[in-house]
């Protein structure tokens, strides 16, 4: 497609963006994009800001909520960007993956490599770019700190003026679901792993499979853990949720699952205003019950 002088790839208009996400809310973003490549993805950059477009970067969408307004300006998703590019130095035990690369595929391409790791992100479902933006981590007890930042050597990443950028180890600053790439568009990421039998990789898969089916099976549409974990010593956000009596209720269509205490459910026609009504009203009662502000996990995207 050209528009305005530069050529730009498959540009689309008016895409919802509820089905861009795994909790299934959003109206439509005026423009839309899946870049497969960094060529595409620069021209569709040069392109917003010819528009003076803002720009929005999604992955797989499993951390959001965008306003039901949708989005005024383009959303670039970067699930189709380079999704297949994997590459291993198995000497080195490093291994570097594409931003649009699944955490599901990344893990399975480490176990198949005799690498260990990255099996707490097994499953996960994000993107390697989300999950690096978000620090995504899963520890199955309070003494591990899974946390994908920890595994990090380098990211090769996109300043939103276009130039290239590389950030070490030195410069990457991780901390519980949030890391300081904030302003960046995430391409790669260099991991640094170490050997370990294929056999005990899938021990450790399986413990977390079996972890999380016991404790988070959670089968309609949902973003994982709507709030962040308060500092220790207080108790998790589901703990402190489920013990002020807060699980099950419901919002217009939004409820705060049976099944675990920290997961918002769409249990159909879900709006953001409503999750915004119920995390408001989770924050409230949690306050006064237990002095604590809950701080949300999930990203409320504002229609701009
Ligand atoms: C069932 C379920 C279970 C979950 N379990 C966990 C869990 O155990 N641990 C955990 O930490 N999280 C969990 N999550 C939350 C979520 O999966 C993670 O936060 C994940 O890392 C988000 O990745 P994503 O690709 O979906 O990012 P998105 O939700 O699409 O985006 C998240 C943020 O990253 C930004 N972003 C995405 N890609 C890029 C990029 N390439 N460059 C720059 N910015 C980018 C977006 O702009 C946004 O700000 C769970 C979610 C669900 C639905």
């Amino acid at each position: 497609m050209n528009m305005s002088g530069i050529s730009v790839p498959a540009l689309q208009r008016n895409i919802p963006l509820a089905a861009h996400t795994t909790l299934k809310i959003g109206g439509a973003a005026d423009y839309f994009a899946e870049p497969s490549n960094e060529e595409q993805l620069q021209k569709l950059l040069a392109w917003a800001k010819q528009e003076r477009l803002s720009c929005f970067i999604l992955g797989n969408g499993s951390n959001l909520v965008f306003d039901d307004a949708g989005y005024r300006g383009l959303v670039i998703s970067m699930r189709c960007f380079e999704n297949d590019l994997i590459k291993v130095d198995l000497d080195a035990c490093r291994v570097t993956v594409s931003a649009g690369v699944s955490l599901s595929r990344l893990v399975r391409f480490c176990h198949e490599s005799g690498l260990a790791g990255t099996e707490f992100l097994a499953h996960i479902p994000g993107t390697v770019g989300g999950a690096l933006i978000m620090n995504a981590g899963f520890s199955r007890h309070a003494g591990q700190q899974n946390a994908i930042g920890d595994l990090v050597e380098e990211v090769r990443a996109l300043a939103k003026e276009g130039a290239i950028v590389h950030r070490g180890r030195s410069e990457l600053k991780f901390s519980y679901r949030h890391s300081n790439l904030g302003d960046l568009i995430v391409l790669e990421a260099t991991l640094r792993l170490w050997r370990r039998s294929k056999e005990q990789i899938r021990k450790e898969m399986e413990a977390n499979l079996d972890h999380r089916t016991k404790r988070q099976n959670v089968r309609e549409p949902n973003a994982g853990s709507v709030f962040k974990n308060p500092p220790p010593p207080h108790p998790s956000a589901g703990s402190l949720i489920e013990k002020a009596g807060l699980k099950g209720k419901r919002i217009g269509g939004i409820q705060i699952s049976e099944q675990h205490a920290n997961y918002f459910v769409n249990k159909g026609g879900a709006t953001s205003a409503d999750v915004i009504h119920l995390i408001e009203e989770v924050q409230k009662t949690i306050l006064h019950a237990n002095g604590i502000t809950l701080e949300p996990e999930i990203r409320i995207v504002p229609e701009n």
